[in-house]
């Protein structure tokens, strides 16, 4: 199993975009943002009806991945650092959500 870090994965992913011809002058941002919105409805269905989380992992694995890489599409669009904002993000939501007491 090959693990990617952050910054190979927007790399990765901009080459996969690079290389098809999908680049920001050919596909607006509002377009990737539709498409992301478009996943996630797919990893939604995956679930939808599952009671107690019973779904096929694959599809749910899948779906997630789709979401994951338009997300990071977007990030190499807009010529963000995706580890960056996140942790950012992350630690503000920390700020914003402590944790309970014990939990930690
Ligand atoms: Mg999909």
């Amino acid at each position: 199993m090959r693990f990617l870090t952050i910054p190979e994965l927007q790399k990765s992913v901009l080459e996969f975009y690079v290389s098809r011809g999908w680049t920001r002058e050919r596909v607006p941002l509002r377009s990737r943002i539709l498409h992301l919105l478009e996943e996630a409805g797919e990893l939604a269905g995956v679930v939808k009806y599952a009671e107690h989380n019973e779904f096929a992992s694959a599809d749910f694995e899948a779906e997630l991945a789709d979401v994951v890489l338009l997300a990071v599409a977007c990030a190499n669009e807009q010529g963000v650092d995706l580890g960056e904002i996140v942790w950012r993000k992350l630690r503000n939501n920390k700020r914003k959500y402590p944790a309970a007491r014990g939990a930690e």
